[in-house]
């Protein structure tokens, strides 16, 4: 593997890797501390609002190439402290190089979380059992049907709530405050009162803290992001029902980088 090109918007830098079979996969370094590292060429889930899985999946990444995203940042000179399993695929679906890669990050000392639809559930149990620093699970609608949509491949919501249920019962604050449900508001499509308030009811009733992200808009998919305002009452509307929530930060909401924006091949679509 080698560093094709690092684009740098002074808040992140994106990593374009070159494989041996000539794909490129993109991690991101940002925050100062964070290395985000893809998992799969491409992903099979094809989220309908994400460009990494616009053209489904090409392979899984090998446990080297998931290594090398690392060891290529370094040698760039980024000084990484923390790995979140957040970039391009799903993470349980290449579980074992995964896994591996995850042992190998812990060995170097570093922070590891993860984000994942949750699919196959098997994997995301096991998930739950690795000593990991975050685990931030994708729900973005609380009615299946929707849901279906966005997220055409994930488990679905009933499984997932009552697996992580089971899990987090007898966990400490502290402990419990590793886990997050992600939400991603998209205009008109996920952000009703009736989708918030159910929103909610799940979120107190896992006593889990809401990640409530903002979609970034991207050439070839049909949504729009929400306004600032419809963002903060969304905000507040879950705030006000004594949920947790974070907000997308900066280096989530840039063209370069942002949530749902890595692709594979992007300067050479042609071999996509
Ligand atoms: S959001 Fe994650 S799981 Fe969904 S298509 Fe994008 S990379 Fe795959």
């Amino acid at each position: 593997m080698i560093v094709e090109k690092v684009v740098d918007d002074s808040l992140n830098k994106l990593l374009e890797v070159k494989t041996d079979d000539n794909y490129t996969v993109e991690s991101v370094f940002y925050r100062g501390d964070t290395l985000c590292v893809s998992s799969q060429v491409g992903c099979p889930i094809k989220c309908s609002f994400c460009a990494s899985g616009m053209y489904g999946l090409k392979r899984n990444l090998t446990y080297e190439e998931i290594i090398s995203q690392y060891t290529l940042s370094k040698e760039k000179g980024f000084d990484i402290k923390k790995i979140a399993f957040a970039g391009i695929g799903e993470p349980l679906l290449n579980w074992e190089n995964v896994k591996k890669a995850f042992y190998f990050f812990k060995e170097e000392g570093l922070k590891v979380s993860f984000y994942t639809t949750g699919f196959p559930l098997k994997n995301f149990k096991e998930l739950l059992s690795l000593p990991h620093n975050g685990v931030t699970v994708s729900i973005h609608s609380v009615f299946e049907e929707k849901r279906k949509q966005l997220i055409p491949k994930g488990t679905e919501l009933e499984k997932l709530i009552s697996l992580l249920k089971e899990h987090t019962k007898n966990l400490s604050n502290r402990k419990r405050k590793s886990y997050s449900i992600a939400y991603l508001l998209i205009k008109g499509v996920n952000d009703s009162k009736e989708e918030l308030e159910k929103l909610s009811e799940i979120a107190n009733e896992l006593k889990l803290t809401v990640s409530l992200l903002k979609f970034n808009e991207i050439e070839g998919i049909p949504y729009q992001t929400t306004t600032d305002e419809d963002y903060e009452k969304a905000f507040l509307f879950l705030r006000e029902r004594g949920i947790r929530v974070t907000l997308s930060n900066r280096y989530r909401t840039r063209k370069i980088g942002g949530c749902g924006t890595l692709m594979v091949n992007r300067f050479n679509q042609t071999t996509s």
